[in-house]
């Protein structure tokens, strides 16, 4: 056979990535031809990586007519061929087990390296995002312009408009995922697998994201399809995580809209191997909670209000963590507008992340609020009207922890803020103008600075949009309300102190 065969080159890269062995290759073929029809024989190629192959297979494919126009139908046979490569769940959830026993490390690097492999991560699509850092005064926050989703075909568009809601898989984030065929409004995941593991006497899954905003970036599931709650439960299962999942942070968006992130309705948590700023943001104030002696505590100097509790003790960081939000759902301070409920609807939670400080174990809280106002309709502690031009989606997990996701439309609409600070021609649109106006007035720019100050102009907003969401605002007024609520909690005598780190 020749070696520029398109069919035969995908085909050895799958016997080299899999435990198909050489005996298999007419099989193979047969199997790989089902997918993308007999005519695909005749393509040649010079390509040799196997994601290459499968790209230039999936589009003989459209280009034959052996599958329909559009990206939905482009994955469902993608993932498939690469399906090829993948063990079935059971022997990847055995193999990850053996493995952990020797070493944790190298079960999670085998699993996320499988992920790659197979294109469920899809790196290609992550690598067209934009990302940078900005210094400000909370430190180099991290901007990421998302571009890694794919387009819709305005046709497809259509055709999910009119399509039946399946009800199967009920979520994204469903064990009913791992082998989905997918279909025009549902992603194709015949390549997905999750790991089985056992938290607070409950299954649950393990699993990476497909479009990760960071690195190894995944995702901890419940078995069941049941809404996100934050508890105790939640403290503990966070706590549990990084200890069985070494190198990783486990962290959870809150359970509430506004403030929450974008799957309210299955219990899950995002994790990782990244240091974000927060996570380097130090102690400015020192809290010592009643009772509880043997954890470290204070305010964290950073936008939004965070509690920091560190402890080696999982047990008495849990019992705080959970008095802290209790207290924190019930909490009213008319004096700097936070109130827990209006006519019987929560507006109060938190946004957990958990890490480990080397033996201890740290657990950073973020107190949230949802309330909305005649002014601020779409949320008090949420990014305000004058910023909304850059960011006014949700604060979630990713954001607190001060890493912007930033929608698909400032791409071009940056050009043009860009080409009117350069005076040339330009159609800036008119909820950029009056910040592109004052970025003028306030820089000398040319064409050598531009993008750098556009960047630490975009930081600043960033910046301001985490400002929004702290229900303590970082002024003499919001500190000192800081310190009215964990009184509240209950502090141990003479127990603030300003940090000495
Ligand atoms: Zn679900």
């Amino acid at each position: 056979m020749a070696e520029s065969n398109l069919v035969e080159k995908f085909i050895t890269q799958v016997i080299a990535n899999s435990d198909y062995e050489d005996l298999d290759r007419i099989y193979l073929r047969n199997r790989v031809l089902a997918l993308v029809g007999d005519s695909a024989r005749a393509v040649t190629t010079s390509s040799q990586k196997l994601l290459d192959l499968q790209v230039e297979l999936v589009n003989a494919t459209q280009d034959n007519g052996s599958c329909q126009q559009g990206s939905a139908a482009r994955d469902r046979v993608a993932t498939q061929l690469m399906e090829l490569i993948v063990p079935r769940p059971s022997k990847v959830n055995r193999d990850f087990w053996q493995t952990y026993q020797e070493s944790p490390e190298r079960a999670i690097a085998d699993f996320y390296q499988l992920s790659i492999r197979s294109d469920y991560i899809k790196t290609q699509a992550i690598a067209k995002n934009i990302y940078f850092t900005a210094t400000t005064k909370y430190g180099d926050l991290e901007i990421t312009i998302n571009l890694s989703k794919p387009e819709k075909d305005p046709k497809e568009i259509a055709a999910a408009r009119d399509a039946k809601q399946a009800g199967y898989p009920l979520c994204q984030l469903c064990m009913e995922n791992e082998g989905y065929l997918g279909r025009l409004n549902y992603p194709a995941r015949r390549n997905h697998r999750i790991i089985r593991f056992r938290l607070n006497d409950q299954v649950w899954g393990f699993q990476y994201s497909p479009y990760a905003y960071f690195n190894e970036h995944c995702i901890f599931l419940s078995a069941k399809h049941e809404k996100m709650h934050i508890g105790r439960r939640t403290f503990s299962s966070l706590l549990d995580i990084i200890a069985q999942f070494p190198g990783y942070f486990a962290g959870s968006n809150a359970d509430l809209p506004i403030v929450g992130g974008s799957i309210l309705a299955h219990e899950h948590y995002q994790g990782g191997r990244h240091q974000f700023a927060m996570e380097q943001a130090p102690v400015t104030t020192k809290l010592h909670f009643a009772g509880f002696d043997q954890v470290q505590a204070g305010i964290v100097d950073w936008p939004l209000a965070v509690i920091r509790l560190r402890a080696r003790d999982q047990a008495q960081l849990v019992n705080l963590a959970t008095k802290i939000t209790t207290v924190w759902r019930e909490y009213d301070d008319e004096r700097v507008a936070v109130r827990a409920t209006t006519n019987g609807v929560q507006h109060h939670t938190v946004t957990p992340i958990a890490r480990r400080r080397g033996h201890d174990f740290e657990l950073d809280l973020v107190l949230r609020d949802n309330q909305t106002s005649p002014a601020y309709p779409d949320g008090i502690f949420h990014p305000h009207p004058d910023v909304q031009h850059i960011k006014k989606e949700n604060i979630g997990l990713i954001e607190v922890m001060g890493l912007a996701i930033l929608p698909p439309r400032l791409k071009p609409e940056l050009e043009e803020v860009k080409k009117f600070l350069l005076d040339e021609p330009n159609q800036v649109a008119p909820m950029h103008l009056p910040w592109a106006q004052q970025i003028r007035a306030r820089q000398r720019i040319n064409a050598d600075n531009v993008d750098q100050i556009l960047r630490a102009e975009l930081g600043q907003i960033f910046a301001r949009v985490l400002e929004d969401a702290g229900v303590f605002k970082r002024t003499q007024a919001g500190q000192t309300a800081f310190m009215r609520f964990v009184q509240k909690v209950g502090l141990a005598e003479q127990s603030a102190s300003p940090s000495d780190d």
